[in-house]
C-alpha cells in the first residue's frame, strides 16, 4: 500500500467511525481537546466485546500452563490515584518522561524521538522536519529550496548532532532554526486531591495499571488461595500526558490497558516469559486477527528498561505504520524490580515462602542453609501489557473491508463474537402484521445476542448500514412469514440469503455466531 493509499484508508475508517457512532473526538461541540476520545453506541459494544473476551482468557478460563494445569490468576481494580510514593518507587517521576522539542516560532511541541528528517544527502541546504506528513515536507523542499526530494535521506531527529539543529526547518515552520534541542519531558498527568494545592498534595493520574497491582502483592496473598506461580490481572483507565497525541486512538492521552502480572519463582521466570510470548500471540489471533499481520519484535539489549531481563512486542501492521509495524502489547521479563523497590519505599517485606519448594527441596535432601536460602525470595514478573483502545483500533483496522460492489462499498468483517451488533432484524415494510412479528422476534432474541431492531428506511438501505457497523446476520420477516413460518437471513459476508424456519433460527445463529 502506498502511503497516500494508506493515510486515505485511516481517514475512511476515522469517518466511518464517527458517523456510524463508533468513536467520537472527546468535547466536540467545544473544539475536541486533543489526545482525548469518546467512545460511542457502537464503540463501547465494540470495545466491552474485546475486554470481556480478555478477562474471560485470563481470569475465568487462563490457558493451561507447561505443566498441562490451569494458571492461578485472580482479578484487580484498584484506584486511578495512588499515594504519590507509588510512583516514586516505580521509577515514573524520575525517569517516565520523552525527548521533547519546542517550536519557538509556531510553539508546536513534538517527541523528538518521533520527528523525522528530510537532509540533503551532500550536507549542503535545509533540513525538513515532519510527524506524520512526509508529502508536506517534501513539498516544502520543493517549494522553499527548488531541490528534488530524491536527493535527501531521512534520519530521525534525535540522531542529529546540536549544530544540525540551525538549518531544519520545524514541522510546522516556515524557516529553519527553530526547533529547541530535545529535553525531558514527564509523560504524568497531576492532579491535587483535596482542598489545598501544593507540592505536598500532588499526586499522579496512573500511567499504567501494573503499579496498583505490586502495590496489592501482600494483600492478594493474604486475603486468597494464590501461590507462587500466580498472576493478577487488571483493565483500567491509564494516562499519560503524551507530547504528540497522533493516529487517531493509537496514541492518546487517556486510554485504556489491560495488564496482568504474573508472579513466579525467579528459576522458572524464563519459562513463563516464553510461555507468556507465545500464549499472548495466540490470543491475537483468536480476535480474527491474521497472522500475517502480527509480528514479534524483541527488544535489543540497549532498548530494554532499567529493569527488564528481556521484552518482546506484539506488533501491527496498522495503516498508518505499513509497510513497517507498529506496538500492540508489550511482554516483559521484569525480574523483581517492581516488588523489591516497593518494599525499599514502604518498608514492608514484599518477599514470598514457598512452602511447597521448601518441602521439594527438604524431599531432595537439600541442606539448611539452602533450603533457607531457596525457599523465601522476592518473586519475579513477567508482564503481558496490552492496551485495550488500540486492540479497538486493531479490529476495526483489520474489519474494514472496501467492497465496490455493495451499496455501503465498506463493510466491517468482524469476527462474528466482536461485532457490535450480532442481529439486525426487519420488517420487509410497515404493514401486514410484519412490524409486530419483527418485533416479537427481537424481543425474543435481545436477551441472547445483542441486537437492532430497525423499521425505517428501505431495505437496501437497513442492509447498508448493517454492514458498515459490521453486522453478521440480518433477519428481515416478509409477507412469506406469515404463510410458512420462515425469514429470511442475510450473510454479511456472502450477502447470500437464505430461508430458514422460525423454530430452527435460534440454532442456526448459535452455529453462525458461537452461542
Ligand atoms: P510507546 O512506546 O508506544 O509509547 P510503551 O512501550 O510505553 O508505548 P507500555 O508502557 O508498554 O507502552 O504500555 C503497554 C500498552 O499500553 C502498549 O502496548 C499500548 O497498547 C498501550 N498504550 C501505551 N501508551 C498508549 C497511549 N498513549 N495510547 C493508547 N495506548 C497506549
Amino acid at each position: 500500500m502506498s502511503e497516500t493509499q494508506s493515510t486515505s484508508v485511516m481517514d475512511q475508517i476515522v469517518s466511518l467511525c464517527k458517523r456510524r457512532g463508533f468513536i467520537y473526538p472527546a468535547s466536540e461541540i467545544y473544539g475536541g481537546i486533543r489526545g482525548f476520545w469518546d467512545y460511542g453506541p457502537l464503540g463501547i459494544l465494540l470495545k466491552n466485546n474485546i475486554r470481556d473476551w480478555w478477562w474471560r482468557n485470563m481470569v475465568e478460563c487462563p490457558p493451561l500452563g507447561p505443566d498441562g494445569h490451569p494458571v492461578d490468576i485472580v482479578g484487580l481494580d484498584s484506584a486511578i490515584i495512588q499515594n504519590p510514593k507509588t510512583w516514586e518507587a516505580s521509577g515514573h517521576v524520575a525517569g517516565f518522561n520523552d525527548p521533547m522539542v519546542d517550536c519557538k516560532a509556531t510553539q508546536g511541541r513534538y517527541r523528538a524521538d518521533h520527528v523525522k528528517v528530510l537532509i540533503p544527502k551532500d550536507g549542503v541546504g535545509s533540513s525538513f522536519a515532519f510527524v506524520d506528513d512526509k508529502e508536506a515536507a517534501e513539498k516544502k523542499i520543493k517549494r522553499d529550496a527548488h531541490r528534488n526530494p530524491v536527493d535527501y535521506q531521512e534520519v530521525v531527529l534525535t540522531s542529529l548532532p546540536a549544530e544540525a539543529y540551525e538549518k531544519i526547518v520545524g514541522p510546522d515552520a516556515k524557516v529553519a532554526g527553530t526547533l529547541t534541542q530535545p529535553r525531558p519531558f514527564s509523560l504524568m498527568l497531576d492532579t491535587y486531591p483535596g482542598p489545598i494545592r501544593d507540592e505536598a498534595n500532588k499526586a499522579y493520574l496512573r500511567p499504567e495499571t501494573a503499579q496498583g497491582i505490586f502495590l496489592n502483592f501482600k494483600n492478594i496473598i493474604d486475603t486468597t488461595r494464590v501461590k507462587v506461580p500466580f498472576g493478577v490481572a487488571q483493565i483500567g483507565k491509564s494516562f499519560r500526558n503524551e507530547v504528540t497525541p497522533r493516529n487517531y486512538i493509537f496514541r492518546s492521552r487517556e486510554f485504556e490497558q489491560m495488564e496482568m502480572e504474573f508472579f513466579c519463582a525467579p528459576d522458572e521466570a524464563l519459562k513463563w516469559y516464553q510461555f507468556w510470548r507465545s500464549e499472548r500471540m495466540r490470543w491475537w489471533e483468536s480476535l480474527g486477527v491474521a497472522a500475517s499481520h502480527l509480528r514479534f519484535r524483541d527488544h535489543a539489549a540497549e532498548e530494554l528498561s532499567h529493569y527488564s531481563k528481556a521484552t518482546v512486542d506484539i506488533e501491527y501492521l496498522y495503516p498508518f505504520t505499513a509497510p513497517d509495524f507498529g506496538e500492540l502489547e508489550g511482554i516483559a521479563h521484569r525480574g523483581d524490580f517492581d516488588l523489591t523497590q516497593h518494599s525499599k519505599h514502604s518498608g514492608q517485606k514484599l518477599d514470598y515462602f514457598d512452602q511447597e519448594l521448601q518441602l521439594a527441596l527438604k524431599e531432595k535432601g537439600a541442606s539448611a542453609e539452602e533450603i533457607k536460602a531457596k525457599s523465601r525470595y522476592m518473586p519475579n514478573v513477567i508482564e503481558p501489557a496490552s492496551g485495550l483502545t488500540r486492540a479497538v483500533l486493531v479490529l476495526l483496522c483489520e474489519a474494514y473491508t472496501p467492497d465496490e460492489t455493495r451499496p455501503s462499498k465498506v463493510f466491517l468483517k468482524f469476527k462474528p463474537q466482536f461485532a457490535p451488533v450480532k442481529l439486525g432484524i426487519f420488517p420487509l415494510v410497515n404493514k401486514d402484521g410484519m412490524p409486530e412479528t419483527a418485533e416479537k422476534l427481537y424481543l425474543d432474541l435481545r436477551g441472547k445476542y445483542t441486537c437492532e431492531y430497525d423499521p425505517k428506511q428501505t431495505i437496501g438501505k437497513r442492509y447498508a448500514r448493517m454492514d458498515e457497523i459490521g453486522t453478521p446476520y440480518c433477519i428481515t420477516v416478509d409477507g412469506q412469514t406469515a404463510q410458512d413460518q420462515t425469514v429470511t437471513v442475510r450473510d454479511r459476508d456472502t450477502q447470500g440469503q437464505v430461508r430458514v424456519g422460525l423454530d430452527k433460527l435460534q440454532g442456526y445463529l448459535a452455529a453462525g455466531l458461537g452461542k
